[in-house]
């Protein structure tokens, strides 16, 4: 990211300073973005994000976990859907989760030979599912670290890619009218790259 362009729309009070946690000490608080280690079925917001398969049928790991909290309803919903392209995003009802809604997107498998399709097709990811949130004035979204499971993406790119395009959504004139993003991370390893690399996309004043 150009570090300086972001230092300066700080400096145009695009970005306020940093608060004080609220209803998690796990969470650290900015004003547009947080982070939050566990569970992303338990979530309390508006929409969490499912990394999903194209087929949109449930899966292992996250997918798994929110379709087995979210019960047999969801499946149903899903089965109505005629699966997803990789890259894509589409909404259904929460069920059983305590968000409004869950958007199922379909991260890449990370592919070494093509590094520049898969990362605009995480790019693609994290754009059509805030996209999706926005048209549904759906505020608050909940984000797990789309394709760094199973699909094997490496945690860093991926969250260089996450960071930046959350980043520049804010700024848009779409994403700007709303929006806050709650990265969910599992692993105290991804936490710690997440810890990282917010403040390069969100730096403190
Ligand atoms: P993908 O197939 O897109 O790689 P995975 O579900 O395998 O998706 O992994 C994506 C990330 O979600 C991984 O970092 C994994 O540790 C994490 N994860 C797995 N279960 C949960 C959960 N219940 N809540 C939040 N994150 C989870």
């Amino acid at each position: 990211p150009d570090i300086r362009t972001i230092g300066q729309l700080f400096q145009t009070g695009v970005l306020k300073a940093v608060s004080k946690p609220r209803y998690n000490p796990n969470v650290a608080f900015l004003d547009r973005i947080s982070l939050f280690q566990g569970d992303i079925t338990v979530m309390e917001v508006d929409s969490v994000v499912n990394a999903a398969n194209e087929s949109l049928l449930g899966g292992s790991g996250v997918d798994g976990a929110i379709h087995a909290a979210a019960g047999k309803k969801l499946y149903k919903e899903c089965a109505g859907l005629g699966g997803c392209e990789t890259g894509k995003s589409k909404i259904t009802a929460a069920y059983k989760l305590p968000s409004k809604n869950i958007i199922h997107t379909v991260g890449p498998v990370y592919r070494r030979s093509d590094v520049e399709t898969v990362a605009q097709q995480l790019e693609s990811c994290y754009r059509t599912s805030l996209n999706l949130a926005i048209e549904n004035n759906l505020k608050h979204i909940a984000f797990p670290s789309i394709s760094t499971g199973i699909y094997g993406y490496p945690i860093e790119d991926a969250t260089h890619i996450a960071l930046d395009l959350v980043r520049r959504f804010c700024d848009s004139d779409v994403g700007s009218k709303a929006s806050r993003s709650t990265c969910v991370v599992w692993s105290n390893k991804d936490k710690e790259v997440y810890e990282t690399l917010i403040p390069e996309y969100f730096p403190a004043p």
